[in-house]
């Protein structure tokens, strides 16, 4: 397998440092082939070759089997002009990875506030509120006067059906739950169409119980009772914001893995941001960023039928619950150790699984 892995800013260089360990030693615990090729994206992207992506990037990536993206400082890119892309939306458009897994587990070890849980949020992640990624040219966010601004909302049927069959297919692989999550008090039309496409995706999966909750009150059953929930669809900005809770509410938004996926493509990446607050100080919490790669080989091991890729991506998740556990983690979830030291402990344990 050839992932391209691209750092990032921030804390990315270090989780990113921590991640490739755990790559490694995947790969010689689990005896697949894999090759890494490190380049640019963000910050160090745009000193070197004026923007923050480019287009031989994206056909290095195109021609890979994954793509392993680090934290962007996403909110200091402001104009595409001037290069200032932002490369997680670039990715996902390009690469049409409409499809965000964004799986939440309480761990041992590690203090929660809520009852234990285990979740998985199915984000759809091409249209909908982003006005960076909603239309063919330009944005969908529109100053019509200096004191008016236009915000529009792309829902289309191909991308409410494909979302919810990926999220009923997951489902399927679990404990055999959806939960639709949406605005369709408000927005009739197209939060109307989300559903009936879920609804129809579901007969296909007689297997497979649903319901449906509106998103505000959603935030509050998610606190109740998250252990109630298995597998959540939602659009866009709703799947962004809902699984930032459902990460906390495990203990740290450091421990969300991410995963990007279309046909062909798939991007690991961390659910956090660059955290600018902690950089360079060995204190960042790798976990999410680690967890991302493990998802990353699941997807290509099952693409592919490669079943090592598989049993190297179950054994992660399940070193991670060993590690956290033994308190072998940085200090936002309990343990004592910086960044480097958390993905040598890791690989350890990996090695030994
Ligand atoms: P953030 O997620 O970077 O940080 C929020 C808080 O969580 C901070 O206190 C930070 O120190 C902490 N935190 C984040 N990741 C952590 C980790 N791995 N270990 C320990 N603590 C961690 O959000 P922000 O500060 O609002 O954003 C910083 C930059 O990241 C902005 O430019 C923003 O646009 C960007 N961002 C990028 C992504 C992405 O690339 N997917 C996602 C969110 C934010």
């Amino acid at each position: 397998m050839k992932i391209i892995v691209l750092p990032g800013d921030g804390i990315g260089p270090e989780t990113m440092a921590a991640t490739v360990e755990v790559l490694r030693a995947a790969s010689q615990r689990f005896g697949f082939e894999l090759a890494l090729e490190h380049d640019v994206a963000g910050h160090d992207s745009l000193r070197r070759h004026g923007a923050t992506v480019t287009q031989a990037l994206l056909d290095k990536v195109r021609a890979a089997d994954g793509l392993m993206l680090g934290p962007m400082a996403t909110f200091d890119f402001k104009d595409e002009s001037k290069g200032e892309i932002n490369p997680s939306m670039f990715f996902r458009k390009e690469l049409d990875l409409y499809a965000n897994i964004r799986p939440s587990r309480t761990w041992q070890g590690v203090p929660h506030k809520v009852d234990a849980f285990d979740l998985v949020v199915v984000r759809e992640n091409t249209e909908g509120f982003y006005a960076d990624r909603n239309i063919a040219s330009g944005g969908s966010e529109m100053l019509i006067t200096e004191d008016v601004v236009v915000s529009l909302r792309r829902i289309t049927r191909l991308c409410c059906a494909r979302i919810a069959r990926a999220a009923f297919e997951l489902a399927r692989t679990r404990r055999k739950h959806v939960s639709i999550v949406h605005k369709a008090n408000v927005l009739k039309i197209g939060d109307g169409m989300f559903i009936d496409e879920c609804n129809k995706a579901a007969r296909d999966f007689p297997d497979v119980t649903v319901d449906d909750f509106i998103v505000d009150a959603m935030m509050a059953h998610v606190v109740r009772a998250p252990q109630r929930f298995d597998v959540i669809v939602t659009t866009n900005m709703f799947g962004d914001i809902l699984s930032d809770l459902t990460a906390e509410l495990s203990g740290s938004l450091g421990l969300g893995g991410s995963l990007n996926m279309g046909e062909r493509h798939a991007m690991g990446q961390a659910a956090h941001g660059s955290a600018p607050d902690i950089a360079d100080q060995d204190i960042a919490n790798p976990f999410s960023l680690i967890l991302s790669a493990g998802q990353l080989l699941d997807w290509h091991g099952r693409r592919t039928n490669q079943p090592a890729y598989v049993a190297a991506a179950d054994a992660i998740a399940r070193t991670a619950a060993v590690v956290v556990e033994a308190g072998e983690s940085t200090r936002d979830v309990g343990g004592n150790l910086g960044t480097a030291a958390t993905g040598r402990a890791f690989a350890k344990r990996l090695l030994e699984a």
